[in-house]
Formats: C-alpha cells, structure tokens, sequence
C-alpha cells in the first residue's frame, strides 16, 4: 500500500523530510526486530543468554540510546521462545526506547521517584522505566481501556518487579492527586503513520480527520493529567505520528496553555535523530526510518514551571490489612526478597509492595480503581500458601525453592526441554519423574516459567489459564 498522499504532502515542510527516501523506505519491505531484555532477570554484560537470545550472547546491548536494546538479526517466532514467557526481555520496537534519553538526562534516577506512565498497554514504555528507576521508586501503569489494561497487568506481571501499580482509570481521575508525580510519560493514542512500515494495514485507517481528532484528544488527555505533575515535575510526551499537528503542533499548544520549560536533550550525530524547535526553547525529537534504526517516533520533555506541592488528604478508603505474625511467617520461606517489603492483604490475596511505597497505597487507593499493586504472593489454605504465579515470576521469589529445570546449562538435549517448556506454557498434562511431593517451580534456562504441584503419582500444571500459549508449533 503507498503512503497517503495527503500526508506526504502535509510533511513537505517538516525538518528532515525526504520525500523519495521515505516512500522508498516503505516500498523497501525492509523489517526491523528489536528487543530489550530485563537486567533483572538477564545479568551480564556482555549479554549471555539462550533462547532467540542466543544469536546476542557476547554481544553489547546495540540499540545505542538504551542500555539494554538489541537488533535481532531477523523476526523469531518469539510466543514460542520460553524466555519472553519468563519476562527476560520485551519485544520492542526501537525508536521508542529513545524514552530512556529522556528519563536519564533530566532526572535522577538514583532518587526514589514517583513516575505515572498514563497511556501504558501494552507496557512498553512501563517495563523500560521499571528498568531506569531504583526499586524504590513507584510505576504507575495505567491504561484506560478495560481489554488493554488486562494485557499491561499480564506484562507488568511478567516483568517481576514490585515497585508497580497498575490501573485502569481516565486520565481525568489523576487530576485529584494534584501535584503527586515528579514525572509523566504519555505515549498518546495517535494516527500511527510512524507504523506503517510494520503495520500496512494502519495505512487504510488513516485520514487528515484523523489527525485532527488525535490532537484534540491529545490536548484533552494532558490538559486532564496536568495537575498531577508536581512543580519542577517532567513531562514526557511522544506519539508513534509524522503529523506536525500531534508533535510540533502539540509543543506550541503546551506552551501557550500551561507554563513550561523545554528541555533538550543530548543526541549524537551518529544516531540520526532530527531535533526540533518550537518557539525558540521547545526541542523535540523525530525518527524518521530513511534516517535511523527504527520506526517513526516523536518525543518531546518539558518541566512543569507553576504549581504546588502536594497536600495528602485524609484517606477514607484502606482496603488493606497488614498480616498476622503467622501469616508473615507462612509467607517468609517463599520470599528472598532484594528490598524490604510491606506485606499486606487485599481481600484473600497475599501481596508484596517496597516497604518505602507502602503509604502511597491508600493515596492511590482513594482516587484511582487499581488492577493491581506491587507483586500477588498467593492464598492462604489453612496453614499453607497457595504461590500465585506473580511470585514465581517476580525478582522476590526464593530461589532456593525446590525446582525443575527444563534445560540444565549445557546438558540434556535442548529440543526436548523446550517442547516440555511449551507443554508447560500451553497447561498441558506433563509427565515427569519427580520423586518428591508439593510446589515446584518450573525453570528453564535458570529462569522461573511457573508453578506446578507435584502429587506423586501425576503432577498439576499450574499455568495460569489466561496466559497460557494457544498456538500449535
Ligand atoms: N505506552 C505503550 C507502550 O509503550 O507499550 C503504548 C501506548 S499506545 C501508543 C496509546 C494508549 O493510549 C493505548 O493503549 C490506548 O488504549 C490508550 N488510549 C486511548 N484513548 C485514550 C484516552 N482518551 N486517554 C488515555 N489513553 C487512551
């Protein structure tokens, strides 16, 4: 399909446009597959790894504005790779990761911070910050539609780590937690020209009166989230469209409704990104694919210049009780965990936030309709703890826990392991010799997939239904 004339046009005066070296970059068929692992399950630098990792091992992260991006030599069927499963990396495209640049270069991420990410599914953005920020420091995920925020839970769940909230609310319900945030990314709902190349089928949905809709609604969702932005706070706000209309159109609008410094960035030459200026001292930041690795991409950073600070209200709502000595000693034996932890209940779950989120809990609870927060432990039965997978998955979980391993380093014959891994992940019967009775982990590679309960003579696999792999292969 050709790029829409109307929006080859509309980009003649934007900085950086080529018009035949941008339509030829979307006849070229060219694709590009990137990732960015998880440095908390992933260790090592060089990065050693196995999996459709395997091709990078000894290689350095290569997406050069991230740490911890790669360029996959070609697309792998990644729903079958273990790995992703384990949430050892993320499949992103890398454009997007240039988010780092603009976290790193205006905060200081050793400090604990409060971070909203407002328009997060499917947690692109959201696991890259859990990667940037020290354990201390709270995520907020949210996603306003229903479907998509139940897709983000099962990513951020994936990605293990604790300092997370996810939840499902409209960007207008942040504005009672004035001046709460010291940062904001929204990644805008927007045309989506900047996919086109990955994604054809987008060309047939996009129109100028699309574009015009977008930027209302981009308006509407900042303008709804502002008073959520601490004074000095950052704003970051990026799109995956060319238009001028929801990029440079948006600095300007910013600039004239709300008081705020532009804040530009360092990028080298080499990287081939275009920077912008809007009013003298707005910078933003183009991805156009004829220029660098990735697809198209906008970003832009500004720093809230007027505002308060913020005052917490009496809490009418705690819905969370802290554990019974003996409940905390059921769960202790589970746990080894890296931080210290806030232990609480939530209804007849068991869960895990950092010990330094613990009172912002009851904030968030008092005005947002919360999915999810920090790591789900389990039940209780009796004196026993049913272990939810949140746990096996997550950087808490006990690592000397009893375990089997579907692919010891080095040994054993690696296809058969992974077809047992697959069986595992599609909540198949597994047959296994295992000598002993209870919970066990499920690990390959080193890394945890889940729980099964070992009865002696079967054993239940305890994949969660919802996430189980539904494809043959
Ligand atoms: N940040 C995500 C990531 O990196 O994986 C991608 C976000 S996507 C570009 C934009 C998101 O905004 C979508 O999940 C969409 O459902 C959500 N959205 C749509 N309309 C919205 C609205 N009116 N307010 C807030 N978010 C909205």
């Amino acid at each position: 399909l050709p790029v829409p004339p109307s929006l080859l046009a509309s980009l003649e005066t934007v900085k950086d446009f080529n018009k035949e070296a941008f339509e030829q970059v979307h006849q070229s068929g060219e694709s590009i597959t990137s990732i960015r692992i998880n440095p908390y399950k992933i260790t090592g630098q060089p990065l050693t790894a196995g999996g459709v990792l395997q091709p990078l091992s000894g290689l350095a992260a290569n997406v050069p504005w991230t740490q911890y991006g790669y360029y996959l030599p070609q697309r792998p069927a990644f729903i079958f790779d273990p790995l992703l499963h384990a949430g050892c990396y993320y499949v992103q495209e890398a454009s997007s990761m240039f988010l780092e640049q603009a976290l790193l270069q205006n905060i200081d991420a050793s400090q604990p911070l409060k971070i909203l990410d407002l328009c997060a599914a499917p947690g692109g953005k959201s696991t890259h910050l859990l990667s940037l920020v020290n354990e201390h420091s709270l995520v907020v995920s949210n996603e306003v539609i229903k479907a998509r925020a139940s897709v983000l839970e099962e990513n951020i769940t994936k990605w293990g780590m604790p300092n997370t909230v996810v939840t499902n609310n409209d960007p207008k319900d942040f504005a009672r937690l004035e001046n709460y945030f010291d940062v904001i990314v929204i990644d805008a709902p927007c045309s989506g020209s900047g996919l086109f190349r990955k994604d054809p089928a987008a060309i047939n949905e996009w129109s100028e009166a699309n574009v015009q809709l977008c930027s209302q609604r981009q308006q509407r969702i900042i303008a709804d989230v502002w008073p959520a932005l601490k004074q000095g706070g950052l704003l970051i706000y990026s799109t995956c469209s060319y238009s001028a209309e929801e990029n440079e159109g948006m600095m300007d609008w910013l600039n004239t409704t709300f008081a705020v410094t532009g804040k530009r960035l360092t990028v080298a030459a080499q990287w081939g990104i275009t920077e912008v200026t809007v009013a003298n001292d707005l910078y933003g930041y183009r991805f156009w694919p004829h220029r660098v690795k990735g697809e198209g991409f906008f970003l832009s950073c500004f720093q809230k210049a007027a505002g308060g600070a913020f005052h917490p209200q009496k809490n009418k709502k705690n819905n969370t009780e802290a554990l019974t000595k003996n409940e905390a000693a059921i769960v202790q034996p589970w746990l080894q965990p890296p931080i210290a932890l806030h232990l609480f209940k939530h209804q007849q779950e068991l869960m895990a936030l950092p010990q330094a989120l613990a009172a912002e809990l009851p904030i968030l609870q008092n005005h947002l309709y919360i999915k999810k927060a920090g790591v789900t432990l389990g039940k209780l039965a009796g004196k026993e703890l049913i272990p939810d997978h949140a746990l096996a998955v997550s950087t808490l979980c006990n690592k000397d826990i009893a375990a089997v391993d579907l692919l010891p380093y080095g040994s054993g014959d690696p296809h058969q392991h992974k077809e047992q891994a697959l069986q595992y992940l599609r909540r198949e019967e597994l047959v296994m010799d295992i000598a002993t009775k209870g919970w066990m982990l499920v690990r390959y590679e080193g890394h945890h997939l889940g729980w099964i309960k070992a009865l002696g003579n079967r054993i239940n696999n305890y994949y969660p239904k919802n996430y189980r792999i539904l494809k043959g292969g």
